[in-house]
């Protein structure tokens, strides 16, 4: 079954998304297309549990198939591994029945498909607070960050609860009162559509309620929570060893994925800050490799550096920053 699934992703990023890769890179927004490419071959539903559809991959083989997909198109990749904060919520163990009756088939089928928006999370003061009223949950403040806006039907949403817990909720992901929703534009993946939300008293019905739990900062800091976004720098990298032909870099990327697939939760921020150093410097080598025109509009080269910078700083957390930062020579430390 892994083998297949792992095949199926390889022929999808072969032929949809890496053919259409330089397209993409300039389109407002990634093709319906590739949704449903990936939908068909139940790559939605890599991480759920086969009773309900799902794969049943386990770590390892499910983040083998995004590295796949992530060196075809990673604006693509980077919309669906979003998907996986659902489907996580939603196969949990206390996940309530009512949610996962309804929607975790349908999310596993990848009919159902989804973002989220975790500003709730963020140490510091609260960005985004949620407060019960009667017959649900008010939403207040901003997400400055959310991945697939059009492409996505619904947001799971983290935001500050009374008495600092962490309330998660489930929302349309579609216009409504009081929701502000603002273009960012970005010089890679911009294809992502990716928009700040900003939250003016915005009501989610009491039974899109997932979960409500005291707010714990270790939780966001875990390999579990951690480890599939490396995926997105190794993929990348993968795809510019693969341009480039046989070299040294092949060795340190089979390196980095057995570290970040070994990786426990005191581990794992410097191996995503590995992965992602690897990802920049496989695709400076690229461009070094291909000479001048690397920097036409054209080239896949010029992609793949912006996007390598975008995966310095996207899903970054303190300690990885810190390690990058090393890394690069900007620390003593
Ligand atoms: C293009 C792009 C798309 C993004 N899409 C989404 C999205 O769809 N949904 C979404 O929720 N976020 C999204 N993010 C935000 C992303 O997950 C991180 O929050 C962000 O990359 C960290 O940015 P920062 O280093 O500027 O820190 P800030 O966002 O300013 O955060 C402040 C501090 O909190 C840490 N931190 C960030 N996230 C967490 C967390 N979950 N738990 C604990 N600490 C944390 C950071 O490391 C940093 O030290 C996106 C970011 C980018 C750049």
């Amino acid at each position: 079954m892994t083998a297949n699934v792992l095949t199926e992703a390889r022929r999808i990023a072969e032929q949809v998304l890496f053919p259409a890769a330089m397209a993409t890179d300039r389109a407002d927004a990634v093709p319906a297309l590739h949704f449903d490419a990936l939908a068909a071959a139940g790559l939605y539903g890599i991480f759920g549990p086969a009773e309900a559809g799902g794969l049943g991959l386990d770590r390892p083989a499910g983040c083998a198939v995004v590295e796949e997909l992530a060196s075809g198109c990673l604006a693509t990749t980077f919309i669906l591994i979003q998907h996986f904060g659902l489907l996580r919520a939603l196969s949990a163990d206390d996940a309530p029945a009512r949610l996962r009756d309804a929607w975790l088939g349908p999310a596993c089928r990848g009919e159902l498909r989804a973002g989220i928006a975790l500003a709730g999370l963020l140490p510091g003061p609260p960005r985004l607070r949620a407060r019960p009223v009667s017959g649900g949950w008010i939403l207040g403040g901003t997400c400055p960050w959310v991945t697939g806006w059009g492409r996505v039907h619904v947001l799971l949403v983290a935001a500050r609860g009374p008495g600092d817990t962490i309330v998660t909720l489930v929302l349309d992901a579609a216009d409504q009162a009081g929701l502000t929703v603002t273009r960012q534009h970005l010089t890679a993946v911009n294809a992502s559509a990716t928009v700040q939300l900003d939250f003016a008293d915005v009501l989610v019905p009491a039974d899109r309620l997932v979960s409500r739990v005291p707010a714990d900062p270790a939780m966001n800091l875990t390999a579990a929570a951690l480890r599939v976004n490396g995926s997105l720098a190794l993929g990348l990298a993968g795809r510019c060893c693969r341009l480039l032909g046989a070299s040294p870099l092949d060795d340190e990327l089979d390196t980095c994925r057995q570290r970040l697939d070994a990786a426990g939760d005191e581990t794992i921020q410097a191996a995503r800050a590995a992965a992602s150093e690897l990802a920049v410097r496989a695709a400076a080598a690229l461009a070094v490799h291909e000479g001048s025109r690397s920097i036409t509009a054209a080239a896949h080269a010029q992609r793949l550096t912006r996007e390598a910078t975008f995966l310095l700083v996207f899903g970054s957390r303190p300690g990885i920053r810190a390690e990058l930062l090393h890394r690069l020579g900007a620390s003593a430390g």
